[in-house]
């Protein structure tokens, strides 16, 4: 491994990173990598690289394990012209993370946790999740040859639990408080030798900071003025800042984007705070969300959200289930199918465009964190039709 430190988000002690450490023994808040100074593009083949190899210079890690990847990252940024006239602004994107090997954005931050695990000697990995997370630790484990264990809760529903089943993890249903669960696995973890990859851990941040690089290059390095981000646990929007703002380290961009964190109305407890003005993140109360996958009413990385909006000077905003379900519609008329968390940033852009925060002529990115095939039931919010007829009408029906 690289010298180079782990480091508090708050108070900046520093860890080493070859033994596992999670979050600070002082303050409690999430640590991170040290910033990358100097780093440039291993400009081969795409076909041939993974994505840690191409962005090898903003990793730790002197060589690279190329047999625990699924292929994961190098998705496409999608513009939608329709979209950007139907909501009055000249220029917005999609990065569709839909592509990635189970179907979620959350396998670039997995590639790089088992890549630390594996160089540490772990033998076993886990995560706690609802869906996203664990089947892409479970598909990773199941890659890698790991023992894996998933941690989810009791009450989750066959159709996201067979999905995760697949992979054929140690797959436990947890009865108790989900937030508890998340910092109840990282004793188990130290007691039993598992390397937890959750949703903030460190290096799971690290893979998140490729939609940030791939970004840049795909827009030729002429950032865009926003990039909105689908906001729960936190570890998605702190990675995509952190790869933007080491590539400016580096020289590659000469700014950074503004980060909007984007949470769905009936679960926002970092968009409260922040319109409170409060720099602690507290447990949102009973929340309700058709956007499960963003449903996490105590985010470990809230705190540090907050900070880092407002040194990046972006926003928090929340949107409405309604708008929500529309947005998952037009993003779907335009061709991509995200779950319904998938769909807020759209929907957030939508309305800072309607109260002037974004203005006409600004550039969007919105972040289609997941495919909507996980999240069937979201078909009925929709007033989707078919039509029928015998074959011999069909001519006639056509014309
Ligand atoms: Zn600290």
């Amino acid at each position: 491994m690289k010298e180079v430190n782990l480091i508090c988000t708050k108070c900046n002690k520093k860890f080493p990173i070859d033994k596992v450490h999670f979050r600070c023994d002082i303050c409690n808040e999430p640590l991170e990598l040290e910033e990358i100074k100097e780093g440039r593009i291993r400009k081969d083949n795409v076909f041939n690289q993974t994505i840690i190899e191409r962005y090898a210079d903003f990793f730790p890690f002197l060589d690279i394990d190329k047999d625990l990847s699924l292929g994961e990252g190098f998705t496409g940024l999608v513009e939608s012209n329709k979209i950007a006239r139907e909501i009055g602004i000249e220029n917005l994107y999609f990065k569709n993370e839909t592509q990635n090997p189970t179907w979620s954005f959350k396998d670039r931050g997995t590639i790089a946790g088992i890549q630390h695990a594996v160089k540490l000697g772990y033998k076993t990995i886990g995560t706690v999740s609802t869906g996203n997370m664990a089947s892409s630790v479970a598909a990773y484990g199941a890659k890698a040859n790991l023992k894996t264990y998933i941690f989810v809760y009791k009450d989750i529903a066959d159709e996201k639990l067979n999905p995760i089943a697949i992979y054929n993890p140690r797959l436990i249903k947890v009865d108790g408080d989900y937030g508890k669960l998340y910092l109840e696995s990282f004793k188990i973890g130290e007691e039993n030798n598992i390397y937890f990859i959750n949703s903030d851990v460190p290096f799971r941040i690290e893979g998140y900071k490729t939609i940030a690089f791939e970004i840049c290059e795909q827009l030729d390095f002429d950032i865009p003025d926003y990039i909105v981000v689908p906001t729960s646990a936190g570890g998605d929007i702190r990675g995509i800042e952190k790869g933007f703002r080491e590539f400016k380290n580096c020289g590659l961009i000469d700014k950074t984007p503004k980060i909007i964190c984007a949470q769905a109305s009936g679960c926002s407890p970092i968009y409260t705070a922040y319109k409170e003005k409060s720099d602690t993140v507290i447990k949102y109360e009973n929340p309700s969300t058709i956007a499960h996958a963003i449903g996490n009413p105590t985010p470990p990385s809230g705190n540090q959200v907050l900070r880092m909006i407002n040194w990046n000077r972006g926003t928090c905003v929340a949107v409405s289930d309604e708008e929500i379900i529309e947005a998952q519609g037009m993003l779907a008329r335009t061709g991509i199918f995200g779950q319904p968390a998938s769909a807020v940033p759209l929907a957030a852009v939508k309305k800072l465009r309607e109260e002037d925060y974004i203005k006409k002529e600004e550039r969007a990115v919105c972040i289609v964190t997941s495919t909507g095939l996980k999240y069937t039931a979201a078909f009925k919010k929709h007033n989707l039709r078919f039509e029928e007829c015998n074959i011999k009408d069909l001519s006639k029906i056509v014309k």
